[in-house]
Formats: C-alpha cells, sequence, structure tokens
C-alpha cells in the first residue's frame, strides 16, 4: 500500500512543484517553542519568492494572531502575515462569528489567546474572576447569557472553572466548543504538559456531552482558509509533526501530506498505522516522510 515515503531532492521538488499551497503546522515543524526550526525561515521565503503561497495552520491557542506575527518576526521569519495564520483561537472565534453567528455570552476555559479573539471577533466573553473564599458550586453566581462554553488550553484550569462550564452544558442550547484535541505536548528535558484535549475530557466526562472540535483534525481550519482565499485541496499540502492531528487533518480535507520528522511523532508510529489490519487507521498515514523542514529547501534549489 502507498503512503509513509521517506522523500527528498528530487521527488520531494516534483511534489513541490505539483502544488501551489503549503500548509505548516507550527510548533514541531517550523520552530520548536522559541527556537526556529533549523532552516525554517529559508524554506518559508523560498517558497513565496516560487509563487507558492503559505499558511501557518497551529492547534496552539496560547496566542492571539498578532502575538503570532511578533514571534514569527523575533525567530527570523520575514513577511509573515496575519492573514496567514489560522490558530485554533481564531478559529473558534471565526465558528462562532461566522458559522453559527453567535450571540450570548462565551464561558471560555483558555488562555488569553482565546479571550482576546473572541473579542476581537466582536464575541462577549466572560472574565475569569477568582472566587471569594466561601463561594463554592453550589452558590458561585451563572450568568444566564451564557450560550456557549469554549475550552482551550488553560494553566490556570480549575476545578470551580470545571464546575461551572459543567453548569452551563446542562442546558442543551448551550455550544460545547474545544479549540483543539491536543493531548498532550512535549516540554523541554523530558517532560509534558496536558493538552487542551484533557481538559475537554474532563469536561465530557462530567457533562456527558461531546465537544465539537475545532483545530486540527476537524476540516473546519481548511474551510476557513478557504472562506478567505480560494483554495483547492487538490493542489494543498499539509506539513505536520503529529499523526493524529496534522495527518489526520491532512487526510479529511483531501490533502496531500507530509509528516516531519522534527516533532512529536516517529516514522516507526507512522509504519505501525501503516501495517495496521484496522481501515481507520489508515487515516494516520503520512503519504510522505521527510527528515526536517530543511529538506524543502535542498529539493527547492535542486
Ligand atoms: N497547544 C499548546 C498549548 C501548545 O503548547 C502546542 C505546542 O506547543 C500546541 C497546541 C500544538 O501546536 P501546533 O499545532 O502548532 O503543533
Ligand atoms: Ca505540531
Amino acid at each position: 500500500m502507498a503512503g509513509c515515503q521517506k522523500i527528498c531532492g528530487a521527488q520531494l521538488h516534483e511534489l513541490l512543484e505539483s502544488k501551489h499551497n503549503v500548509l505548516f503546522d507550527c510548533d514541531g515543524v517550523i520552530w520548536n517553542g522559541e527556537t526556529a526550526m533549523a532552516g525554517a525561515p529559508e524554506v518559508v521565503r523560498a517558497l513565496k519568492q516560487r509563487g507558492k503561497r503559505v499558511f501557518f495552520v497551529t492547534n496552539n491557542c496560547t496566542r492571539p494572531r498578532q502575538s503570532y506575527v511578533q514571534k514569527f518576526a523575533r525567530l527570523g521569519f520575514a513577511d509573515v502575515d496575519e492573514n496567514e495564520i489560522f490558530s485554533s483561537a481564531y478559529c473558534s472565534a471565526a465558528y462562532l462569528r461566522d458559522v453559527v453567528s453567535f450571540t450570548g455570552k462565551v464561558f471560555a476555559i483558555g488562555c488569553p489567546g482565546v479571550h482576546t479573539e473572541l473579542r476581537d471577533a466582536g464575541i462577549t466573553v466572560i472574565e475569569d474572576e477568582e472566587d471569594a473564599p466561601d463561594v463554592n458550586i453550589s452558590n458561585c453566581a451563572l450568568d444566564p447569557d451564557v450560550r456557549a462554553v469554549l475550552v482551550g488550553y488553560d494553566e490556570k484550569f480549575s476545578f470551580m472553572k470545571l464546575a461551572k462550564a459543567c453548569c452551563y452544558l446542562q442546558d442543551s442550547e448551550c455550544l460545547f466548543l474545544a479549540t483543539d484535541p491536543d493531548p498532550w505536548h512535549p516540554l523541554r528535558g523530558g517532560r509534558i504538559t496536558p493538552g487542551s484535549g484533557s481538559l475537554t475530557a474532563a469536561l465530557e466526562t462530567a457533562s456527558r456531552r461531546k465537544a465539537t472540535v475545532i483545530g486540527k483534525p476537524s476540516r473546519f481550519m481548511f474551510e476557513c482558509i478557504a472562506s478567505q482565499f480560494d483554495l483547492d485541496p487538490e493542489s494543498s499540502l499539509m506539513v505536520g509533526d503529529r499523526l493524529e492531528t496534522d495527518i489526520v487533518f491532512g487526510v479529511n480535507c483531501g490533502l496531500s501530506t507530509v509528516l516531519t520528522l522534527t516533532g512529536v511523532s516517529t516514522f516507526e508510529q507512522a509504519q505501525v498505522y501503516k501495517d495496521s489490519d484496522e481501515p481507520e487507521k489508515k487515516d494516520f498515514v503520512p503519504d510522505y516522510v521527510v527528515e526536517s523542514i530543511a529538506d524543502f529547501l535542498e529539493a527547492l534549489e535542486e
């Protein structure tokens, strides 16, 4: 069966020649935390110089788009425009504004990136205020105008936030959204941090409801890009480092997929999916595998 093909040089050159749009995951592909991946700024520049359109598709909801623009500049990526950046926080706000024409207030478990994007989209978000010591889930105030709960990465996640969100979700009309399903993220020194998916799972269990996921692997992020740019799946390539989000996203959207080995997933894990007898595991198999985004540079110069 095709897929999982290690690719470089002339073959990679041919693949890039055949695509007009390149969608890059950020963490693990474009950068690792605050360090640009070797060759990444040059790759982005070279693709643009060749007339390709480049988009950045990240499940990281912690920053608003403007802060991503600053990060790109700080890490040496010249001229990355706000309009090229699609984060799960931005797309969550776009979903509420453009897809469901949301009115009402959002109870957001999340960080400043989520709050800022919601506000920038004209959506009212409830401020997270610390409760007085004598306040508990039986006597805390709930806002009757809350019509949606949005869960994202939140380092200040608490029992009270979980409990309040659960109360809001008892109303079946209240929307339940998650920025992304990422279960955990690697940190330096071998540690990991729980991702939005872990927090969402807690709320799904408590509320007995399922969240609508906005970020990868949901198709919505691609639809969000396609609604602003004329984007044809056939001429688009998705480059990511996590099989369960980036590669499944590419497959869900009909894109060709490339796994880079500079992040979460390994070639061996991709092979296990490829060799699986379960047909649904095929969605986790990348079309191509490269060691790193730096391989693109060499291929472009072929
Ligand atoms: N969410 C958080 C909080 C993260 O820290 C990260 C990666 O570091 C991500 C999501 C995944 O981001 P990406 O989709 O760019 O890999
Ligand atoms: Ca990633």
